[in-house]
C-alpha cells in the first residue's frame, strides 16, 4: 500500500473517531494529516455524514489547495488547514470541531484560563482565543483568513507548547505531530473547557492555577525528567 493510501486510512480512522467520542454531530468537524515529503494533505470531504464516510472519500490536496486525488470536494475548511500546515512546520495533523464547551468559550471570545491540574497536564498556558474577524476578512478569502487569524494569535506563543486555539465566534482547532495526537488534543480541550466553565459557575472569582502547580503538573508529564506514566 502506498504511503498516501496509508495517510488516507489514518485520516479516515481519525475522522470516524470524532462522532464516536462525542466531539461532533451531523457533518461538523474535520481531521486532516500531511505527508511532508510529498507535500500532500489528506482531508475529509465536504458535507459527508460520518456514518457514510469511506476511506476512498478522503480527498488528497496539495499545500495550494489543489486536489491531487479524490472524487469528492475537500472540506470547506481546507484552506484553513493548509494555511496552518504552511505556517507551523512541525504539525502533522489538524482537527476542527464544533464541540459544545470549546465553542461556548469561542463564542464568548474568551481564552480558557488554566484553572486546574487537568489543564496543566495538557498545557502550561491558557487556551488562546483569536481576535474577531473583520468584515473584509469574512467577505474575502474567509477560510484562508481564518488560518491567518490563528497564526496571528501565535505571534508570541509557541504552537508546539499550545497545540490548540479557539477561533472567535466559531470553534476550536487543535493540532499535533500526528492526526491521532490532534484528536486527543480536541478531546482534552473539550474537557478543560467544560471544567473551567463549571468552575466559574460555582465561583466566578475562582483563581487561576498557581504557577508552582502549573509547573509541577506540566513538567512531570512533559518536562525533561517526566515521570508520569510507564517507561517506554
Ligand atoms: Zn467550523
Amino acid at each position: 500500500m502506498s504511503s498516501l493510501q496509508e495517510l488516507r486510512e489514518r485520516v479516515w480512522r481519525c475522522n470516524k473517531e470524532l462522532p464516536r467520542v462525542g466531539l461532533v454531530v451531523h457533518t461538523f468537524g474535520n481531521v486532516s494529516a500531511i505527508d511532508r515529503q510529498e507535500g500532500v494533505v489528506a482531508i475529509k470531504p465536504s458535507g459527508v455524514l460520518y456514518d457514510d464516510l469511506k476511506v476512498d472519500d478522503i480527498v488528497l490536496v496539495d499545500l495550494d489547495n489543489k486536489v491531487v486525488d479524490g472524487k469528492l470536494r475537500p472540506s470547506s475548511d481546507t484552506k484553513t488547514h493548509t494555511f496552518l500546515y504552511r505556517s507551523f512546520p512541525d504539525v502533522g495533523g489538524i482537527v476542527h470541531t464544533h464541540s459544545t464547551y470549546a465553542v461556548a468559550w469561542a463564542q464568548a471570545m474568551k481564552s480558557i484560563p488554566i484553572m486546574g491540574t487537568t489543564h496543566a497536564d495538557l498545557l502550561a498556558a491558557d487556551v488562546p482565543c483569536t481576535e474577531a474577524m473583520t468584515d473584509e476578512m469574512i467577505k474575502g478569502d474567509y477560510e484562508e483568513e481564518t488560518g491567518r487569524q490563528i497564526v496571528k494569535a501565535f505571534d508570541r506563543l509557541s504552537y508546539k507548547e499550545i497545540p490548540m486555539v479557539l477561533v472567535a465566534c466559531h470553534g476550536p482547532f487543535t493540532w499535533g505531530e500526528t492526526p491521532e495526537k490532534a484528536v486527543y488534543h480536541s478531546l482534552m480541550l473539550e474537557e478543560v473547557a467544560k471544567m473551567a466553565l463549571l468552575t466559574l459557575g460555582i465561583n466566578p472569582a475562582a483563581p487561576r492555577l498557581k504557577e508552582t502547580l502549573i509547573e509541577k503538573h506540566h513538567s512531570r508529564k512533559h518536562g525533561p525528567d517526566a515521570y508520569y506514566g510507564q517507561e517506554k
